[in-house]
């Protein structure tokens, strides 16, 4: 326990800049330093410190904190250990004389606990490295995996001995306690090893203390397990490690992304390969608080699956839990018969980079496709499967990114976007309404009601006022990916000079700001005559601009892959061949917004104004605008009341 008084002397005494200086380097402007953020991948500078305020904050992801939020999110502490290395580096003496005997016996025991695994690790190194046993059997066995020695040290990786009783006998000469040594599970109440004759893998805190251990067998016996594992202890809790986060959260901070493995020898051998930003969930299925240790470093997570996965569609149900976490999740599926540790071997680095990028699949598009392949024309099973579907795309928390995908799927499957609308909101009303009857049983129903009803109007508000930004993202996209393609031969028209001529008078009306960026720049080198590709976008100035631009082609380029391996959903044409189609109802779609709520602002005008003369003007210009609408509407196919 840190004394109130003590934390408030770490805080004043650390000097921002100074404890984010033993990280990166820091250029003064004006007041302020400036500095490659640590926390996303970027070129140009834009973590911002700022000495006077005692703060940083990042104008590219955002993140934003004082020293030891820094240093909480760049280690990976814990509060607590954040204010201990902050304390250390500025000597500020920390009296633990606060601890109550009860406490202080708890953190005896937590601080034996990890000497004793200390211990452990070194022994099972030292058997590894020099006993003849460990040589022959384990040291060979690594190395037959194509093991380095300098990984081998790197993962603490050891060997525990065939003897039976060879480590608690050294173990309690060195004075280690037996009660000690049988929670940790390194032995047994009748006093044996409880690992013999097994390699050895140390798992890690996420500040790189040896927790636990996991032991595997080399002999084929199927009655023994190829893997035990510690139990769990006041230092080990399965549900919240993941192997390898030590050694991989630097990466998965610089590459904004997680690789989730299945083994601990596919972490081993991707992070020797080059690729460190990878973890595996050990033995157990992705939990949610494994999620929340992911989500302190990056949104984006990719998971791996071995190409003979048994029951991917069980895994897949298992991963809703990521999304609602709010983090985005790609697939990928290796060759049939191949891990993530022999395809990177057979690859190589380059080639098993590129697979990993040519391959990598949004969940729910992934989930969507298998399940299509699944289900064939079978009436029942694409029930199943849109119920399936709608479920995973409730559980993402953020509306925006939940229309994208209701409209994406709703293409995909073919089912109208209103249908999928409706049953997830419904879905979500459900939900909520379960939630409630867990946290309140005694609710009264229509006081429920009443509740559930205003959250959800809450939620329509919200859908309704990105409406017109979900449309207006669709114009952006087609201008993005499709513009440069040539929508008419005979008059040699873009795409791009296609959309901005069919907008002509509302193209000032982005509500975002950020797409009317786009609009402008595409309207810009438009009218000078030159034709924009793709990379225009990918190496624009306008750091936001080129982001959205990236998300949106690699959007298009898992389209290109999906193509590639030979899937193609019977119902749908690919988006390559559909665009004039897409092109047309996108412009459509977004006159129509835009028309709709010219008519509703109008219509408020004319009921209020008390100028005649204006009211003449207004009621012209609102005829004339539902004329347009229910042109527009035809056009559609849409009824509009
Ligand atoms: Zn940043």
């Amino acid at each position: 326990m840190i004394p109130p008084k003590t934390i408030e002397e770490i805080k004043s005494t650390a000097k921002i800049e100074e404890v984010v200086e033993d990280f990166l380097n820091l250029k003064r402007r004006g007041v302020n330093m400036l500095g490659l953020c640590p926390f996303h991948d970027e070129k140009t500078p834009s973590f911002t410190v700022s000495p006077s305020k005692n703060i940083y904050k990042c104008f590219g992801c955002g993140r934003a904190g004082d020293s030891v939020s820094f240093i909480m999110d760049h280690e990976g502490y814990s509060y607590t250990e954040a204010l201990r290395y902050l304390a250390k580096k500025y000597s500020i003496p920390i009296e633990e004389q606060q601890l109550t005997p009860e406490l202080l016996n708890e953190k005896l025991i937590v601080d034996s606990y990890y000497l004793i695994n200390e211990y452990a690790k070194n022994q099972f190194s030292e058997n590894l490295f020099s006993s003849s046993e460990g040589k022959n059997i384990g040291l060979s066995y690594f190395k037959s995996r194509g093991y380095v020695e300098s990984t081998i040290k790197k993962f603490d990786l050891g060997y525990a001995l065939s003897d039976g009783k060879d480590f608690i006998s050294k173990a309690l000469k060195s004075n280690y306690k037996k009660e000690y040594l049988e929670s940790l599970g390194l032995a047994s109440k009748s006093g044996y090893d409880f690992f013999r004759e097994r390699v050895m893998f140390t798992i890690h805190s996420i500040s790189g203390k040896p927790i636990g251990f996991a032991g595997r067998t080399l002999k084929s016996d199927k009655s023994q397990p190829k893997y035990i594992n510690s139990p769990e202890s006041e230092i080990y809790n399965k549900r919240k490690v993941l192997y390898g986060l030590y050694f991989a959260k630097t990466a998965i901070r610089k590459e904004d992304e997680c690789i989730l493995v299945e083994g601990y020898t596919d972490v081993i051998s991707l992070h020797q390969a080059g690729i460190e930003n990878v973890v595996a969930s050990s033995g157990t299925a992705l939990t949610i608080e494994q999620i929340k240790l992911v989500k302190r470093y990056t949104e984006n997570i990719l998971i791996i699956y071995d190409g003979d996965s048994a029951g991917i569609n069980a895994a897949l149900r298992g991963l809703d839990l990521i999304l609602e976490q709010g983090l985005n999740v790609k697939l990928v599926l290796l060759p049939t018969g191949e891990d993530p540790d022999s395809s990177v071997k057979n690859m190589g680095y380059e080639k098993f980079k590129q697979y990993l990028a040519d391959h990598a699949e949004d969940f729910i598009l992934f989930k969507t496709r298998i399940m299509l392949e699944e289900a064939g024309n079978d009436p029942i099973k694409r029930t199943r499967l849109i119920k399936d579907i709608v479920d995973s795309i409730s559980k993402i928390p953020d509306t925006l990114k939940r229309s994208v995908y209701i409209q994406e799927c709703s293409r995909r499957l073919n089912v109208d976007e209103e249908i999928l609308v409706k049953s997830t909101n419904s879905k979500i009303r459900s939900e909520i309404k379960n939630r409630q009857k867990q946290s309140n049983p005694d609710m009264d129903y229509n006081e429920e009601t009443a509740l559930i009803d205003k959250q959800y109007a809450v939620s329509q508000t919200d859908r309704y006022t990105k409406g017109d930004e979900f449309q207006e993202l669709d114009i952006i996209r087609i201008l993005v990916t499709l513009g440069h393609k040539i929508y008419d031969e005979e008059s040699n028209t873009t795409v791009a000079e296609y959309v901005l001529a069919n907008l002509n008078g509302i193209l000032d009306n982005f509500d975002n700001e950020l797409y009317q960026r786009v609009v402008n720049y595409v309207l810009e080198t438009t009218k000078n005559g030159r034709n924009l590709v793709p990379n225009d976008f990918i190496t624009h100035e306008d750091e936001p601009l080129k982001n959205l631009a990236i998300t949106l082609l690699s959007e298009e380029y898992s389209y290109a892959s999906w193509e590639n391996k030979g899937v193609m959903l019977q119902t749908q044409k690919p988006p390559d061949e559909n665009f004039i189609k897409d092109s047309y109802q996108a412009i459509l779609r977004f006159k129509l917004k835009k028309v709709l709520s010219s008519l509703e602002k109008i219509e408020k005008e004319i009921n209020t104004t008390e100028d005649t003369e204006k009211l003449k003007t207004l009621i012209q210009v609102f005829n004339h605008l539902q004329q347009e609408r229910n042109q527009v509407a035809r056009e559609l196919n849409t009824v509009v009341l």
